[in-house]
């Protein structure tokens, strides 16, 4: 059979005995005729050598934290894999043309894809959907379906067949770049299998169960959006970094989050009995009973320190020494505005208002606008509530927007936020109504994201005067209190704090952004996402610098990036004079401990001799201090 080895065939014999030279070759000629009757019928590759037990074992991942909480439930794929089960072609010319089809529509799809660049959205990067084209448009693969249905089987069975013979060529690969585009492979290859069977993911969303675990290669934070929160008990992605947009509104729905779950997908089965261990970053698939009784005393233990967060609720946040610090929420939905009550936070201090909008269809509706910010308000009561306007672009893509004019090789740095706002005023203008009808008689903040310059936040300013004078011209009621502020997280803003300060009525710092532009790091990429550290001289000196001119100026000053919602961050901002920091809604009770065990005069004078330290990190420098000060962190 062309000099391949098909099998091996064993001839044994109870008591020792010899082969005669006509019994060998009568043997031979038996193995020689099986192969040509195996490789016929092209058996190889149906057969599993052994069966596949790696998706019925124990199984754990080791990966990262993305958002911390512990969820027990089961598996859901958020690209399903579809089971074939017709293997045997009815009318092969129909199953060769089946094949052709779906193969040419897959590679019009990502054709699209690559096109639209909405790849944020789809929180895919251009590298993958680049080798997607690739194999996609590989005569040899489709060749060998083709191949294979021609030897009697179904569309949906031959792509099957050549998926299971690439995947067991590819795995035995050492070079893990190959060993990565073998993801690729299966990916585009379930694609196929889906195009195929026309099963949409939508069609699968509907049928979540209770307590649904997402597993995900990566997906856009509108495509978590997509699922029915009540039943998302965790989130689990092999890929992903964790300020990503899909990783803070997991945050905000408080699932338990882990990212970086390296070979997830190919221990996976749906329905799995799954852990997810936002606080290690864990994950335990199909879990032993021990794993499970001792997650279950994990979940008591929590609940034990939920009980003492609770306890301290109506408490303030002051430390030892008597400094207050204020701690907000970050909110961004409607679900979202009960916490700000059962967190025991001072206020709302980012409102991402751009979350309506990607979860919308289609554009919201002023009356829409003006129905949220005034639950908003009416939630908020006599506590301040800043609302951000749009941030959308970069990875927060409407659905509804037209993409073709965004064709951008660094979408973080691209055509967002205030920059689109400026540029089509209309949508900035149509929600600053909103905000100002929804607030009217009340109080009322609003900043603008992305500002990077001074000249931005004045013409974005103007537009709220053009605004309120239309209001008072038609004689409605303005609010009786208005704060116009700017978010701070391009870099290029903390270097004109001396024509800013005197504009605005507060300061909000995005750590999220201003770090990874700080550090030209994608927040959203996994390979550098994390590669330097936040407690770094550098971001130390940085803040310091902006907390240092907003006192200069008594101008009101925030942090409501993700730092603010950890222990020991929370308490570095403290060290070096924020006393306003603002949080996803769990982060409130455990930062409030940790301001409340914290002697922040004697962590500011032990701060000072870290600005000018030559290390990366001096994130050990301060677990240090909080231990040796008994800081709960
Ligand atoms: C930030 O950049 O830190 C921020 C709070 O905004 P977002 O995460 O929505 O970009
Ligand atoms: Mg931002």
């Amino acid at each position: 059979m062309q000099q391949a080895v098909v099998g091996v065939l064993v001839v044994q014999n109870r008591t020792k005995r010899h082969y005669t030279e006509e019994e060998v070759e009568a043997l031979q000629t038996v193995a020689m005729v099986l192969a040509e009757v195996v490789a016929a019928a092209d058996l190889i590759g149906a057969v599993p050598d052994e069966p596949d037990l790696s998706r019925q074992m124990p199984y754990h991942i080791a990966g990262t934290s993305f958002s911390e909480s512990i969820a027990l439930g089961h598996a859901v794929l958020h690209e399903p894999r579809v089971h074939v089960t017709k293997l045997i072609a009815e009318d092969t010319e129909l199953e060769l043309k089946r094949l052709e089809q779906a193969v040419y529509a897959l590679r019009g799809s990502i054709d699209d894809m690559l096109e639209t660049e909405d790849l944020s959205h789809a929180g895919e990067h251009r590298e993958v959907l680049q080798a997607y084209r690739m194999f996609a448009n590989d005569r040899g693969w489709l060749q060998r379906m083709l191949e294979a249905v021609k030897t009697g089987l179904t569309a949906e069975a031959a792509v099957e067949r050549v998926q299971n013979d690439t995947r067991a060529r590819l795995q035995r690969a050492a070079d893990p770049y190959i060993r990565d585009r073998l993801h690729d492979f299966d990916d585009l290859a379930n694609r196929l299998l889906r195009q195929l069977t026309g099963v949409t993911l939508a069609s699968l969303s509907a049928n979540l169960p209770n307590d649904a675990i997402i597993i995900a290669r990566n997906m856009g934070p509108a495509e978590l959006l997509d699922y029915d929160k009540e039943r998302l008990r965790g989130l689990v992605l092999e890929e992903g970094a964790p300020n990503a947009h899909v990783s803070i509104v997991a945050r905000a729905f408080g699932i338990a989050t882990v990212g970086r779950a390296e070979d997830i997908l190919e221990h996976v089965e749906p329905g799995d009995a799954i852990i997810v261990d936002g606080d290690t970053g864990e994950v335990y698939l199909r879990p032993s009973q021990e794993v499970i009784a001792s997650y279950s005393e994990k979940a008591r233990f929590r609940a034990r320190k939920q009980e003492q967060y609770k306890a301290i609720r109506g408490e303030p946040a002051v430390t030892l020494d008597g400094e207050k610090v204020d701690l907000y929420v970050n909110a961004g939905l409607q679900v979202d505005l009960p916490h700000l009550d059962e967190a025991g936070a001072e206020g709302i201090g980012l409102f991402r208002t751009e979350l309506q909008f990607m979860i919308a269809s289609t554009l919201p509706s002023l009356r829409e606008q003006i129905e949220l910010y005034r639950a908003v308000l009416d939630e908020a009561g006599d506590k301040p509530a800043v609302f951000r306007t749009l941030d959308i672009g970069g990875d927060k893509m409407l659905p509804y927007m037209n993409l073709s004019a965004l064709k951008e090789e660094n979408p973080a740095l691209g055509w967002r936020a205030i920059r689109i706002s400026l540029d089509r005023p209309a949508l900035l203008r149509h929600q600053i109504r909103a905000l100002l009808t929804a607030a009217a008689g009340r109080s009322l903040r609003v900043m603008f994201p992305m500002v990077a310059e001074v000249a931005e936040y004045k013409r974005a300013r103007a537009l709220v005067d053009k605004e309120l004078a239309r209001l008072k011209k038609f004689g409605k009621e303005c609010p009786a209190h208005l704060e116009i502020g700017t978010m701070l997280e391009v870099p290029s803003l903390a270097w004109q704090l001396d024509t800013l300060l005197p504009l605005v009525d507060f300061v909000s710092i995005g750590s999220n952004d201003l770090l990874q532009f700080l550090f030209a790091s994608d927040r959203g990429n996994p390979r550098v996402a994390t590669r330097y550290d936040f407690l770094s001289p550098a971001v130390l000196s940085f803040l310091r610098h902006i907390v240092v001119k907003c006192r200069e100026y008594g101008t009101p000053l925030t942090l409501c990036g993700e730092m603010s919602g950890k222990p020991l961050e929370a308490m570095a901002l403290a060290g070096l004079g924020l006393r306003r920091i603002s949080m996803s809604p769990a982060a409130i009770g455990p930062v409030k401990m940790m301001v409340r065990s914290l002697d922040v005069s004697k962590l500011e004078t032990f701060m000072d001799g870290l600005y000018g330290l030559p290390d990366r990190s001096v994130r050990e420098q301060l677990a240090s201090f909080a231990e040796a000060h008994g800081v709960a962190v």
